[in-house]
């Protein structure tokens, strides 16, 4: 049996676990040691360290506070990793907390945190999935039911001081240019609601000031949130500190390319049976900057898709410059206002592009102006034909059932 490093208990505060951090930085000690070969286990808080509860009621998700995000169960030392190495984490397998079979989906409002498409969702909602072995189904979503492809949405090494500082000068620097804006551009360092781990005193104080945020992925990976980094796949991330210092968390039951409800996959508590690997000098070796992966063996096996198409021209008709955001974010309305004429609502359809195994593609990046994204919607985890035929779609829902939506602040 491999040995559970890092254990977390769901009635437990996550700032009272101190096998936990919130923040990237190097002076974070680490609390478990591995040796390159050994496989261990190590739970992890959902992202939110609980906050989010399995009720039938939005106001959770449009009340939390975003700065205390995301708990990550780390650092672990891995004996002879140097800077310059890659250190190689098999994920071996990857579950959900046996007594936490739940995930939850949302969009925050668009003063806290927003989303992909908060222009068109700007209060807070959200949905409850709950697991039935490897497929998941929701009360406020009806007749939709998939299998999971779980995987950590946020897992990478330290930074060294040097890399810290490039993020935190190149963020804060970047909010400056539109301070005021709602969500803001990033989120800079803040020290109220850091959790450093084992950091005590002043170091720790200072540090709390310094810690950069967990929210974007960066040259160390981080909430890279690739949906197929699932059970069998592998990463090669690059190493800044002595030891490599991985910490992860957020894991996701399953989630669409892109995320794009931000609340986001479906996020859930669990734990990850990991065995890690070096190669010296790794990074100039193969010239990584960011980490590199090699899928899952094991994938659902849905094989047919709708496809939508978004091109880079605005929900205003503004033309875009090859903008891919612009046109995946077309190829989502698209995709909503489809599901829309079955019954769906609005929001039921973002969550369902949210959570589902559904694949996004740039499909074409050179056709000026328009670049062109693709959403592939499996239609394999609907209980009715979602395909388009000459009788025009059936309403199959009545609209009885919808996602708890919050008032907004
Ligand atoms: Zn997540």
């Amino acid at each position: 049996m491999a040995e559970t490093l890092i254990k977390v208990d769901l009635k437990q505060s996550a700032f009272d676990n101190d096998m936990v951090h919130n923040r990237w930085h190097p002076d974070i000690p680490m609390v478990a040691t591995v040796s390159p070969g050994d496989d261990f286990i190590i739970e992890t808080y959902d992202w939110t360290g609980g906050f989010i509860k399995n009720n039938d009621d939005a106001s959770d998700v449009r009340d939390i506070d975003l700065s205390i995000v995301h708990f990550l169960s780390g650092p672990i030392h891995v004996k002879g990793a140097e800077p310059g190495d890659l250190l190689v984490v098999e994920i071996l397998d990857i579950g959900a907390k046996v007594e936490s079979q739940w995930g939850f989906n949302g969009f925050f409002s668009k003063q806290n945190g927003g989303g992909f498409l908060t222009d068109h969702f700007p209060q807070a909602q959200n949905s409850i999935w709950d697991f039935e072995g490897m497929f998941t189904k929701s009360r406020h979503i009806p007749d939709v039911r998939f299998a999971g492809l779980i995987h950590p949405g946020l897992i990478g090494c330290l930074p060294d001081p040097k890399l810290l500082d490039t993020w935190n000068k190149r963020e804060v620097d970047f909010i400056a240019t539109n301070p005021d804006r709602v969500p803001p551009l990033a989120n800079a360092p803040f020290a109220p609601t850091a959790h450093m781990g084992r950091l005590k005193g002043e170091a720790r104080d200072k540090a709390a000031g310094e810690g950069a945020r967990t929210v974007p992925p960066r040259e160390h990976g981080g909430n890279a949130d690739i949906k197929d980094l699932s059970r069998g796949s592998k990463v090669y991330f690059p190493v800044y500190v002595p030891g490599a210092g991985l910490s992860m968390g957020d894991l996701h039951f399953s989630q669409g390319d892109g995320e794009i409800t931000f609340c986001g996959a479906i996020e859930m508590a669990g734990w990850l049976h990991l065995k890690v690997g070096l190669i010296k000098d790794g990074m100039n070796k193969y010239g990584v900057k960011n980490p590199i992966f090699k899928p899952s063996p094991m994938t659902p096996n849905y094989k047919d898709h709708l496809i939508f198409q978004g091109i880079s021209v605005d929900e205003s008709g503004g033309q875009h410059y090859l903008d891919v955001g612009v046109a995946y974010r077309q190829a989502c309305l698209n995709a909503i206002e489809y599901l829309k004429k079955f019954g769906y609502s609005g929001a039921q359809a973002y969550s369902i592009l949210g959570t589902a195994p559904v694949q996004g593609h740039i499909s074409g990046v050179v056709d000026i102006p328009n670049a062109s994204a693709t959403l592939w919607l499996p239609t394999e985890i609907f209980a009715f034909d979602i395909n388009p035929g000459a009788d025009g779609p059936i309403k199959h829902l009545d609209g009885s059932i919808d996602m708890p939506l919050a008032p907004d602040l």
